[in-house]
């Protein structure tokens, strides 16, 4: 270890700037500067992280730190085991900032704006200047995003996305879209009908290894009442295995995924979907070999323009919109409510104890493996969060707990714009609402369900269903200037007094039995 007077600069790596290519700055010096790490456990309470999360972040840094070993690279590490002088990020540096007095330190811009300022606090109190660097695994900077945004009042991601294809190649075709579209959406919306789907690629993820291993050990004996069921835990922690499990997805998956991006079914919780959400959200997987091997696989004939087309676009386009997003409007974006949703968290988003089986199924698939894919986020529980009126910042947080690609900057504006309409319409041009009829037409969960998703009251009432009619009665006024809202709108003013009266009651008695 190092002794005070040898340290110039202090380079902290957070648990998701697991980097391995780019982490070290340019102008590094071995014999002067320290790498500094810390599983903090504040990092995993500030949410109630579900377990998978919790070892997701600490094996990848584990791993991380071999690997600073390997190369022989000066590094300071605290291992949540040994944290006795603070559990937080900030009490840490706080003592290491006392303990060495490097002149400097040197932080990539955070994925979570908490942790930013917290770190900013801490070295300013310490009188130690902070470099703040932006962050060089995203395509996009920082500054760019700024620039595009300026004088926008909305910000939709469709032209954003063209821009980077066209700077970037992506599937470009001299100045023209490879297709000659830039959105293949509309092919890429199919039910499986009631066959289901026809084998979709089981050999998926990573057997745990000796570190991850004892992870899941400390983690279960450390945070016992998480919600999470370690059993299944398999994802990549390694760059190795990371590029592994993109090229898995792209030979048995990718073919398929954009024609049933949108599907879902009971039991069969990663379909056609990719699993590279987490590893590139911690940065162990370069999004840039992501789409280059997904093109590739187009320009070989292994994958449609439709499925390619929208791999791309989650990756170029969705991932870096997000984060410019986030950058740009945080911290006040976090706690943005333009709907005026008041109600708590219900405790079953903790169990899946819950009679809808939709609900109760994709609940359960979080808890058992830290997964979900867009649809059951989006259209499932999202959409019952936002029906129900339950608080953005509420389910913002349920979110950033329970999914183990989960980091701020990817689900804040996700769920608070995206999914929520709580930025009132800064992202989307309408709120994704639907009925349980949507639900049914995508995927098996009604099949077995006890209500019935085409009743909106009465005994076997799909609570999608009538929260759906509750939500537009609720909202009348706002929503009923938005064009794209019109059609839907209509059929509520259609709708006998009646009738409705019938709905919201059943609306009401859901909501009563749903212990918050
Ligand atoms: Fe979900 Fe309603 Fe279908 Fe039941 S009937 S699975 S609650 S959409």
């Amino acid at each position: 270890m190092k002794d005070r007077c040898d340290i110039n600069r202090l380079i902290i790596v957070l648990g998701d700037q697991l980097d391995y290519k780019r982490f070290l700055p340019d102008d590094y010096d071995q014999s002067n500067d320290i790498i500094w790490m810390a599983e903090a456990e504040e990092e995993s309470t500030n949410v109630f992280s579900n377990k998978h999360r919790i070892v997701y972040f600490i094996s990848s840094m584990r791993h991380f730190r071999n690997h600073l070993s390997e190369r022989k690279l000066p590094f300071i590490y605290h291992d949540l085991e040994n944290n006795e002088s603070g559990k937080s990020l900030g009490d840490l540096l706080k003592r290491d900032l006392e303990k060495y007095r490097p002149s400097e330190i040197r932080l990539v811009k955070p994925g979570d704006h908490r942790v930013e300022k917290v770190l900013k606090e801490v070295s300013y109190k310490k009188g130690i200047k902070l470099d703040l660097v932006d962050d060089p695994h995203f395509i996009c900077r920082e500054k760019e995003f700024q620039q595009y945004a300026e004088g926008r009042k909305s910000l939709r991601l469709e032209f954003f996305y063209r821009d980077l294809r066209r700077k970037h190649g992506f599937l470009m075709d001299g100045k023209n879209p490879v297709g000659g579209e830039w959105n293949f959406d509309k092919e890429n919306r199919q039910s499986f009908g009631k066959s289901g789907p026809s084998s979709p690629p089981t050999d998926r993820g990573v057997t745990p290894d000796k570190i991850t291993r004892e992870v899941i050990k400390v983690v279960n004996r450390r945070f016992p009442d998480h919600p999470g069921n370690l059993d299944l835990f398999c994802w990549p922690v390694t760059p190795v295995d990371a590029e592994k499990e993109l090229d898995r997805f792209i030979l048995d998956a990718l073919p398929l995924y954009g024609r049933f991006q949108d599907a879902m079914w009971m039991g069969e919780p990663t379909l056609y979907h990719s699993l590279t959400a987490a590893p590139l959200n911690l940065r162990l997987l370069d999004p840039r070999l992501a789409l280059k091997k997904a093109e590739e696989a187009f320009q070989a004939n292994h994958a449609p323009i439709a499925a390619v087309e929208g791999f791309i676009r989650q990756i170029l386009g969705w991932r870096e919109y997000v984060r410019g997003i986030y950058n740009l409007h945080m911290p006040k974006y976090r706690s943005l409510n333009s709907l005026g949703a008041e109600q708590s968290l219900p405790k079953f988003f903790w169990s899946g104890k819950t009679d809808m089986a939709c609900m109760q199924s994709c609940l359960t698939q979080v808890l058992e493996t830290g997964y979900g894919h867009h649809i059951q986020r989006l259209m499932v529980i999202g959409l019952y969060a936002q029906t129900s009126g339950i608080r953005p910042d509420e389910i913002n947080d349920w979110f950033l707990a329970s999914y183990v690609d989960a980091v701020d900057w990817v689900t804040t504006p996700n769920v608070i714009g995206m999914s929520q309409f709580a930025d009132g319409g800064l992202m989307a041009s309408k709120p994704y609402c639907a009925t349980g009829a949507y639900i049914n037409r995508m995927s098996n969960y009604c099949k077995g369900c006890r209500y019935d998703p085409k009743q909106s009251s009465g005994e076997h009432a799909c609570p999608f269903t009538s929260l759906y009619w509750s939500f537009l009665d609720k909202h009348r006024e706002s929503l009923g200037s938005n064009p794209r809202m019109s059609m839907q709108m209509r059929n509520l003013q259609r709708m006998d007094n009646e009738k409705l009266k019938q709905i919201i009651k059943a609306k009401d008695s859901h909501l009563a039995r749903t212990e918050s």
